[in-house]
């Protein structure tokens, strides 16, 4: 578009909603006319053309903020940001009066974002489904070195949600909701289609919770789209998640059967024309509830099961027992009464077919098993990382491996390097256009050319100096926002992903009272360190947030600590999100990608940090194992216990946390959680059950890694001293990470399983 058009139509709206000129408006103001803009450019915008069209439903969707993303999908972001430079104001300034839209918890919802902005970028036709939380999984604060939990209300009068007509009944056991369609448009970047987010909504949202984010679960009608992921501890928690998925997925369900019809085609020919993917099991419940409608209009059983089982494909996200969904018919009768005939028919066939029990849909004890259910009645069932499909394969979904060889496959996940990279560090895509060329931004791929520069002093020094850039630019957020001042020379060691004993925070937290016992003990580190966190802990999960309040008194113990204070400090940002996330990543020297071996199904914070020219420290799990084959061992630094020998450990629940425990090294690092010097800055009730539990279960195993990740850890920040050898690195590992772009992974999933055009 011309610069002459684009500032008039920005001098036009200025004038029709706040009467000035662009120069005179603040931030706010601006803020709301580019999000008219936008709306108004990629609402112009047709669909692209529909052979097949995909349905992608996901109980989360962990966009970010929208505005430089959009404007850079509709080809204006740069002519924007120096039209507004022009004008006086800063881009980013502007962006920061967004809020961040709150419909996502971590990785998952993440993937389920990038991979609409690749379909749209792609010219796929595909539309994303979901629910419109209102207060999102919650706003974390830290007080007392806890986390807090507060309802993140992100919803304003002006956001990227457009209302739309339509609306479907969704019928619940005892009474009816209207779900109400809200719309997010999804512009492709480098081409004139947009596709669409719908998010259903109820018609009168709650008010305010009680307090905190206590909230009276059992009022339906009003409180279904209050919270993402309810709290799951007591049963009307697990009753109102179970409510939330049949209302995503039956109004899906309507909206797919309508958009059928507008198309002219027959509900005989579902498959032909429709795709559903399943993102995890969440959204399970659209198989019985489509065969259902289709049932009810007329359809036979048979033929209405096998055209869902044609148009339904499912993305297993995990192998963590605890994570896969198991509901007790009782609930669905009591949620959707309507769909229990359809379930137990599915069921029955399976038994009829296959009396291995451990196929079953439903069990001796009446619970539905939704992964079972997803795995029976689609066409295609994908891992996420190689390593992990292979681990469904060869173990934990062995007994389906086994009954349908052809439907297991795998999708290696990825990220959108247009958020990611040229969005988020812009001096570093400038650096990489200037050796070669911009071709890269169509085509990751392409960036395997800056090979040829790993022995180009002045592309490694430049690439040296965006990191420092990007650092000092981190120290000014960590400052504004949480009064940090860092040492911006340190190593800066980032560990940024939701809390969970798998992913073994825990373990760094070792590591931070290793390096504290060597400063006390005289013996410094060869250079400055600063460790970083990020994470939410779930609201139930205690070991987590134990978790979380050993990191926060560590950080209390070392910042008063005038003898270990420069040499190691430790971070952990409050309310870590995709901003944060945008902020962190460009300034990270080493990556932290430490989960105990087969846990961790892909990772995408390890493609994104990789893309950033971070260097990996990480055990051989998920997508980890990809990027080490790719950068091979000097560009990575690998540890620990290998996922044959872990899941063996499992199998014969032959790991005893005591035996490792008694290790002097170990025992020294593990019983100072409980130290005179920690128990008075914390909880002692917290932190001694951390340390019991830690020392007696150790379900993840820290401590069979730790001593192997201490080691490798000094040696990364051994060889981080010689900053030539370092930067070359880092030039390696962004040469590499094209692979793991989500344009791949969406051709693959196109090609492979949609097959959309
Ligand atoms: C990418 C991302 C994640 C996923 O990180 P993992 O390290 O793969 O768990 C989680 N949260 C946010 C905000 C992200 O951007």
């Amino acid at each position: 578009m011309e610069m002459v058009e684009l500032k008039k139509m920005i001098e036009n709206l200025t004038q029709e909603r706040f009467s000035c000129s662009p120069e005179a408006c603040d931030d706010q103001q601006l803020y709301e006319v580019l999000l008219v803009l936008t709306q108004r450019m990629a609402q112009a915008r047709s669909a692209p053309e529909t052979g097949r069209k995909l349905y992608y439903f996901s109980a989360e969707f962990l966009v970010g903020k929208l505005l430089s993303n959009n404007l850079l999908a509709l080809g204006i972001f740069d002519q924007v940001r120096e039209l507004l430079a022009e004008m006086g104001h800063d881009i980013g300034a502007i962006e920061s009066v967004e809020p961040e839209p709150s419909l996502g918890n971590g990785g998952l919802g993440r993937l389920a974002a990038c991979f609409l902005d690749s379909i749209a970028a792609l010219g796929l036709p595909g539309d994303g489904v979901g629910l419109n939380y209102h207060y999102g999984l919650f706003m974390q604060k830290f007080r007392d070195n806890k986390q807090m939990e507060l309802p993140n209300a992100w919803i304003e009068k002006n956001s990227w949600l457009i209302p739309t007509d339509a609306a479907f009944t969704v019928s619940f056991g005892g009474f009816d909701l209207t779900a109400k369609m809200y719309d997010v448009a999804v512009p492709g970047a480098g081409n004139e289609y947009a596709n669409r987010l719908h998010l259903f909504d109820v018609e009168n949202p709650g008010a305010q919770p009680l307090s905190g984010i206590d909230f009276d679960k059992t009022d339906i009608t009003h409180n279904l789209t209050s919270f993402l992921y309810p709290d799951d501890s007591d049963e009307t928690g697990r009753l109102l998640r179970v409510y939330q998925q049949y209302f995503m997925v039956s109004a899906g369900a309507q909206l797919i059967l309508k958009e059928l019809e507008e198309r002219g085609y027959p509900i005989e020919e579902l498959s032909e024309h429709v795709v559903v993917q399943i993102n995890d099991t969440h959204p399970s419940m659209i198989i019985p509830e489509l065969v259902r409608l289709l049932t009810q209009r007329g359809m036979e059983i048979g033929a209405a099961i096998e055209q869902v089982r044609r148009s339904c494909a499912y993305t297993n996200h995990t192998i963590l027992a605890e994570a896969l969904e198991k509901w007790p018919i009782s609930f669905i009768e009591k949620v959707a009464p309507q769909l229990v005939p359809v379930i137990m028919e599915l069921d029955r066939r399976v038994k009829e077919a296959y009396p291995d029990a451990k196929v079953a849909i439903v069990d001796d004890q009446n619970l539905v098993h939704m992964a079972h259910m997803d795995i029976h009645y689609s066409f295609s069932v994908n891992g996420v990382a190689q390593l992990h499909t292979d681990i469904l394969v060869n173990s934990e979904l062995k007994n389906f491996a086994d009954i349908y060889p052809s439907k297991f496959n795998n999708k290696t996940n990825g990220v959108t390097f247009r958020r990611w990279l040229e969005v988020c560090n812009p001096a570093l895509a400038g650096l990489i256009d200037g050796c070669i060329g911009k071709q890269w931004r169509q085509d990751t791929e392409k960036l395997s050319k800056l090979l040829e520069f790993a022995d180009d002093d002045v592309v490694l020094q430049r690439l040296l100096d965006i990191k420092q850039e990007n650092k000092n630019r981190l120290c000014r957020f960590l400052k504004d926002e949480q009064g940090i001042e860092l040492n911006p020379e340190s190593v800066f060691d980032i560990q940024i992903k939701r809390l969970h004993e798998y992913k073994r925070q825990q373990m760094n937290a070792l590591y931070v009272i290793y390096q504290y016992q060597q400063i006390k003990s005289g013996v410094r580190p060869e250079r400055p360190v600063t460790v970083i966190f990020g994470g939410k802990a779930a609201p139930a999960y205690v070991m987590a947030k134990n978790i979380i309040h050993l990191i926060l008194c560590l950080k209390q113990l070392v910042e008063n600590d005038p003898e270990v204070r420069p040499w190691l400090r430790v971070v952990m940002v409050e309310n870590y999100n995709v901003t944060w996330a945008e902020r962190l990543i460009p300034a990270c020297d080493i990556s932290e990608q430490i989960s105990l071996a087969s846990k961790e199904a892909s990772g995408t914070g390890n493609m994104k940090l990789m893309a950033n020219g971070a260097v990996t420290l990480g055990t051989m799990d998920g997508a980890n194992v990809e990027i080490a084959q790719l950068v091979g061992q000097d560009n990575i630094y690998t540890f620990g216990t290998d996922s044959d020998t872990v899941i063996g450990l499992y199998d014969h629940a032959s790991y005893k946390a005591l035996d490792y425990y008694h290790r002097p090294a170990v025992e020294k690092l593990v019983d100072f959680i409980i130290s005179q010097e920690l128990l008075q800055i914390g909880d002692p009730v917290k932190l001694t059950e951390l340390w019991r539990d830690m020392k007696q279960k150790d379900w993840f195993m820290a401590l069979l890694d730790v001593e192997a990740y201490i080691a490798v850890k000094e040696r990364a920040i051994h060889d981080y001293g010689n900053l030539r050898q370092w930067a070359k690195k880092m030039i390696v590992n962004i040469a590499k990470s094209g692979f793991f772009s989500s344009d791949r992974t969406i051709r693959q999933y196109n090609e492979e399983i949609w097959h959309l055009k």
